[in-house]
C-alpha cells in the first residue's frame, strides 16, 4: 500500500522563542502530562511530585469537582459522584455503556439525541465534560511548571479509537480551553519516546497493560514514518485484575468469607494492591489485615506464590498477541523491537513471559506509566514548531472499511480496513433511473456485504443532478480521513459540478468488542454473504429490467406490437415482478431469461426503427462516408 505523506501545515517558520507545548496521556486509570524542557522530555508532577494524575473526578453539592486526589477512597465511600474510567464511556450511546456491563456504579441519564450523561450531586455531566476536568487539572499543571500558557497539546489514543471517540477527546481539550495539534496512537507517542523513529526501519510491537484494559499494537517505521499495521486487545484485562486474584488469595488465606462487608473487601483489595506492587522491587510483602470479628490475620505472599497466582491473566494477554501477528500477516521474527508499556508491565513476570513470546528483550527502561506522556511531548514541541525542519510523520490505520450503500443494500467499500490514515479515495457511480435528480449517500463502516449488517455512520443528499437517462451521470464520491482519523464525505456530479458533502460526526462509535465482533462475524458469514449479495445483484438487475421494458413499451409497444405479442410480453414481466422481491435468485434469474427471449423480438424492432429515425433526412453517404 502507498504510503501518503503528510505535509504539515504551512511549515512552520524559525521558532524565534520557544513555544510551550505538551504531550497528555489521557489515560483509564491515571492520566499524565509531559513536556520537552532544555533538550529533554519529562512529565510533570503536582505540588507533592506525584506525575501521576489519577482519572478520577469527584463531584460535590455546591463547589468545583476535585480532580485525582489520593481520592482513591472516595471511590469506595462516595461512588455515584466520583467517576472513574470514564474513557470508556467516551464518544459511546447509552447503548453501547450498557454493553460493557453493569460494573459502573453510576446512573445514565439521556437526554434525547445527544451524550449520555452522568447523574451526580452537582448535575449531569457527560463524558467528555468529566475528560475535561481531568485535562483542566492538566493544563494547569503544565502552565504552572512551564511558567507561560500553553499554545498545543498533543492528546493520545488508543490506535482503535474511532471516529466519535476520537471527535469526542476533541470535544474535551475544546472544553477544557487547549488547542490539540493533533491526536496521537498510544503506541505511536511509546516508539517515539524510545527514539525508535530515530532508528533503523523495522516493525515494532508495543505491549500495553494499565489498569483495566490490554492492548498490544504492530507499528511499522519506514521511510520516516510509522504506520500502525495491526491493533488487538481486551478492554477488560489489566491490572485491576491482579489485584481480584490477590484480594481472592487473601480471602482464603485469612478464612474470611466472601460475604463480608463491603470496608473489608475494599479494605483487603487496597492491600492486594500495594502488595502487588510492592512485590516488583522485592521478593515476600507482609500482611496485617483485621477480620470483620475485629481479630487479626498476619500473613505472607511470595514472589513466586504471587507468579502463579497472576500467570494465567498474563497468559491470556498471549492471544490478543498471536491475533495481532497473524492480522498483520507476520510472523515472530519479523518484529525488530518490543517496547512496554502500562504499569502493569512493572511486574517482572510480565516482562519474562511477553520477552519469551516475542523472543526478544522488551524495551523498559522509560517508566511504563510515563513513556506515551513523554512521547506525546516530542511530537506536541515539533508540532509547535520548536524544531524547524524536523518533521515527524505518522501514519495510522482505520479499523473497519468504510463505504457507501449501493442498490439492492449493498456495500461498496471505499476505503478497506487497515488502511493508513491519512487517505483520499474517491469512486465514480452513476443514477439509476432516468431522470433521477437526487442520490442519497449513506456511510457505513464494516466488513460485511450488506448494509444491515454494517454500522451506519451518516446519510447525506446531494440534489441538482441534472436529469438524464439512468446511468449518465457521474458522481464522484470523495472519502477523506484526515490525520486524527476524522471522516468527511463529498459526492459531485461531474457534469455540473454540484457538490455537497459531510463531516461524519456520530453520535456514538463502536466498540473494540464490536468491531471484534463485526470482523468475525465478516470471516463466518463470507459465503452467507456472497449468497446474499448475488440475490440482491439479481434484485437491482430484475428491477433495472423491469424499469427500462416499461419505458419501452410506454414509448413503442402501441406502435411495434401486436395485441398477441404485447400479452405474451406482459405475462413475462408479471412473471419476473412476481418472483422479483422474493429470496430465490435462481426463481429471479430464469424469470429474467424469460422476459429476455420474450422481448427480443421487440427490442431488435426497437433498434431498427431507432436507426430508421435517425437516417430518415440524411443521405446514406452523410451518415456512413465510407
Ligand atoms: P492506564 O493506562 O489504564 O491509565 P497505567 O498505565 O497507569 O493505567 O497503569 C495502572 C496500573 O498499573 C494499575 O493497575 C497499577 O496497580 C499498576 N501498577 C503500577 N505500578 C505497579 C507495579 N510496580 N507493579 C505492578 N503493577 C503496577
Ligand atoms: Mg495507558
Amino acid at each position: 500500500m502507498a504510503l501518503m505523506q503528510i505535509s504539515e501545515p504551512g511549515e512552520a517558520p524559525r521558532a524565534a522563542r520557544h513555544r510551550h507545548a505538551a504531550g497528555i496521556d489521557l489515560g483509564t486509570t491515571n492520566s499524565l502530562v509531559a513536556a520537552v524542557i532544555g533538550e529533554r522530555a519529562v512529565t510533570l508532577g503536582d505540588e507533592q511530585g506525584n506525575q501521576l494524575l489519577p482519572s478520577v473526578v469527584r463531584y460535590l453539592a455546591g463547589g468545583s469537582p476535585r480532580v485525582g486526589l489520593g481520592d482513591q477512597q472516595f471511590v469506595h465511600d462516595d461512588p455515584h459522584n466520583t467517576i472513574s474510567s470514564v474513557k470508556r464511556f467516551m464518544g459511546r450511546g447509552v447503548e453501547d455503556i450498557q454493553k460493557l456491563g453493569d460494573r459502573f456504579p453510576y446512573e445514565f441519564v439521556q437526554a434525547g439525541q445527544g451524550m449520555p450523561r452522568i447523574r451526580t450531586v452537582a448535575g449531569d455531566f457527560s463524558p467528555v465534560e468529566v475528560s475535561a476536568e481531568i485535562l483542566k487539572a492538566l493544563k494547569e499543571r503544565a502552565e504552572q511548571a512551564l511558567g507561560g500558557g500553553l499554545e498545543g497539546v498533543v492528546i493520545t489514543v488508543p490506535a482503535y479509537f474511532d471516529d466519535a471517540q476520537r471527535q469526542a477527546t476533541k470535544d474535551a481539550a475544546q472544553l477544557a480551553g487547549l488547542n490539540v495539534l493533533r491526536l496521537l496512537n498510544e503506541p505511536t507517542a511509546a516508539a517515539i519516546a524510545y527514539g525508535l523513529d530515530q532508528g533503523a526501519e523495522g516493525i515494532h510491537a508495543i505491549y500495553d497493560l494499565g489498569g483495566g484494559t490490554f492492548d498490544i499494537s504492530i507499528l511499522r517505521f519506514s521511510k520516516g514514518v510509522f504506520e500502525v499495521l495491526a491493533t488487538a486487545g481486551d478492554s477488560a484485562l489489566g491490572g485491576d485484575d491482579i489485584d481480584r486474584v490477590i484480594a481472592e488469595w487473601i480471602l482464603e488465606q485469612a478464612d474470611i468469607g466472601r460475604d463480608a462487608d463491603q470496608a473489608c473487601l475494599q479494605q483487603i483489595v487496597h492491600h492486594a494492591r500495594q502488595a502487588k506492587e510492592t512485590l516488583t522491587e522485592r521478593d515476600e510483602v507482609e500482611f496485617t489485615i483485621e477480620r470483620p470479628d475485629g481479630s487479626l490475620w498476619k500473613g505472607a505472599l511470595s514472589r513466586p506464590v504471587f507468579e502463579d497466582l497472576v500467570r494465567p491473566i498474563i497468559k491470556r494477554t498471549l492471544a490478543p498477541c498471536k491475533r495481532v501477528l497473524r492480522d498483520a500477516d507476520i510472523g515472530v521474527n519479523d518484529i525488530c523491537e518490543v517496547v512496554m508499556v502500562g504499569g502493569s508491565t512493572r511486574i517482572p513476570l510480565v516482562r519474562d513471559m511477553v520477552g519469551a513470546f516475542f523472543q526478544r528483550q522488551p524495551h523498559v527502561d522509560i517508566d511504563p506509566d510515563k513513556v506515551v506522556a513523554i512521547g506525546a511531548a516530542i511530537q506536541a514541541d515539533i508540532l509547535v514548531g520548536n524544531k524547524p525542519g524536523d518533521d515527524m510523520l505518522l501514519l495510522d490505520v482505520i479499523p473497519l472499511s468504510l463505504g457507501i450503500e449501493t442498490m439492492g443494500g449493498l456495500v461498496e467499500k471505499l476505503i478497506p480496513r487497515n488502511t493508513t490514515i491519512p487517505v483520499t479515495r474517491a469512486q465514480k457511480f452513476t443514477t439509476f433511473k432516468d431522470g433521477q435528480t437526487a442520490m442519497a449517500i449513506h456511510v457505513v463502516q464494516g466488513e460485511r456485504e450488506l448494509v444491515s449488517d454494517n454500522r451506519s455512520l451518516a446519510r447525506f443528499k446531494l440534489h441538482g443532478i441534472p436529469p438524464m437517462v439512468a446511468g449518465a451521470a457521474h458522481i464522484q464520491v470523495t472519502f477523506q480521513v484526515d490525520a486524527d482519523g476524522l471522516l468527511s464525505v463529498s459526492a459531485k456530479e461531474l457534469s455540473t459540478g454540484v457538490e455537497t458533502g459531510i463531516v461524519v460526526k456520530p453520535s456514538y462509535g463502536l466498540s473494540e468488542e464490536e468491531i471484534e465482533h463485526m470482523l468475525r462475524d465478516s470471516l463466518t458469514h463470507a459465503s452467507d454473504d456472497i449468497n446474499a449479495r448475488r440475490l440482491r445483484e439479481y434484485q437491482v438487475e430484475a428491477e433495472r429490467a423491469i424499469n427500462v421494458l416499461q419505458v419501452a413499451l410506454d414509448e413503442s409497444g402501441e406502435r411495434l406490437l401486436s395485441a398477441e405479442e404485447r400479452a405474451r410480453i406482459d405475462e413475462a414481466l408479471a412473471a419476473l415482478e412476481a418472483v422479483q422481491g422474493g429470496d430465490d435468485y435462481l426463481a429471479i434469474k430464469e424469470a429474467m431469461a424469460h422476459l429476455d427471449r420474450a422481448t427480443a423480438e421487440f427490442a431488435e424492432r426497437r433498434m431498427n426503427a431507432s436507426i430508421h429515425d435517425a437516417l430518415t433526412g440524411h443521405k446514406v453517404d452523410e451518415i456512413c462516408p465510407d
